[in-house]
């Protein structure tokens, strides 16, 4: 089940939609922004829920 999630860009601060596979608890990937192109590091934790969280950052922090 794939569920669509509205982040922020770090790089370039748009907001992209991001498709979230729920039916896998933790994951860790680099997307690259639709915008800028630039290279995020994606880290989601799905909740008891089934809610992701969602937290995006740099490639370098
Ligand atoms: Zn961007």
């Amino acid at each position: 089940m794939l569920e669509s999630v509205f982040c922020d860009c770090p790089y370039c601060g748009e907001s992209i939609e991001l498709l979230i596979d729920c039916s896998v608890a933790e994951q860790d990937y680099v997307e690259d922004c639709s915008v800028c192109c630039s290279p995020i590091n994606i880290s989601v934790l799905v909740d008891d829920d089934g809610v992701p969280q969602v937290s995006v950052r740099t490639d370098s922090e």
